[in-house]
């Protein structure tokens, strides 16, 4: 298996946590409860736009869920830190409160600013979303015992087929 560097780990952290949230209130996540209804909503929506068959159509879903959960210029007066002593203007981005408006936010960062749509990738098997921080960006399965599975699961197949073979040299047909 290929080793993970500690400094992928790090650098892929802010996509770690979309897959994180993805798997918490994604469709694959069970019934929402109804106290965060706001964030299984949310999450089940961008989780169907990074499921997107093609990366235009993310793109085109994306844009228009943000344009309904805009990002605000604002200028606050108060302390630039701790230590400072007299306020003073302070230009912020203001991100919508709600949940939607900071999924749109972190999917803009690292899933399509970041580039985190050549890693963010949902394991066949099991469905969990994980980060590939490889440097081929090959990782298929989200864990060994999803690997597994895989595998006895294409041995399994491959059995099948053989027999299916046999069969179809007799004149057999259908499956
Ligand atoms: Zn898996």
């Amino acid at each position: 298996m290929r080793r993970t560097p500690d400094l992928g780990h790090r650098k892929w952290g802010e996509l770690a946590r979309l897959a994180e949230r993805l798997n918490m209130f994604g469709r694959g996540a069970g019934p929402a409860d109804p106290e965060e209804q706001d964030r299984y909503t949310a999450w089940r929506i961008i989780e169907e736009i990074v499921s997107s068959k093609s990366l235009a159509h993310a793109a085109e879903q994306f844009t228009a869920l943000a344009a309904a959960h805009p990002i605000r210029l604002e200028v606050h007066m108060g302390r630039a830190t701790r230590e400072s002593k007299k306020t003073e203007p302070l230009p912020v981005l203001a991100i919508p409160l709600d949940e939607m408006g900071f999924a749109l936010d972190r999917l803009w960062r690292s899933y399509f600013h970041g580039r985190g749509w050549t890693r963010l990738k949902q394991c066949p098997i099991c469905q969990t979303w994980f980060v590939d921080p490889t440097s081929d960006k090959r990782k298929e399965r989200c864990s060994v015992p999803c690997t597994n599975r895989w595998w006895s699961y294409r041995k399994r197949k491959e059995a099948g087929y053989s027999r299916f073979k046999k069969g179809a040299h007799h004149g057999t047909k259908g499956r």
